[in-house]
């Protein structure tokens, strides 16, 4: 499994010796555990931003009704 590097967007590499992913552009090195609480993150601010969105088509909506 590879994956993205949340601080630069670099690709993300397993190294076995140290259990870690690290990134290839800058380094970073993660844990299993905490790739997946920055994925669960992102996760809950998408939702937070289509909630926003929503919110403001309807509002838009609501302004052109009348
Ligand atoms: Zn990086």
């Amino acid at each position: 499994m590879s994956g993205v590097c949340p601080e630069c967007g670099g690709t993300l590499k397993f190294d076995p010796s140290r259990k870690r992913y690290v990134c290839q552009s800058c380094g970073l090195s993660l844990s299993r555990e905490e790739i997946d609480e920055i994925r669960y993150k992102d996760q809950k601010l998408n939702e937070e931003e289509e909630k926003e969105r929503v919110r403001k088509e309807y509002l838009k909506w609501w302004a052109t009704k009348k």
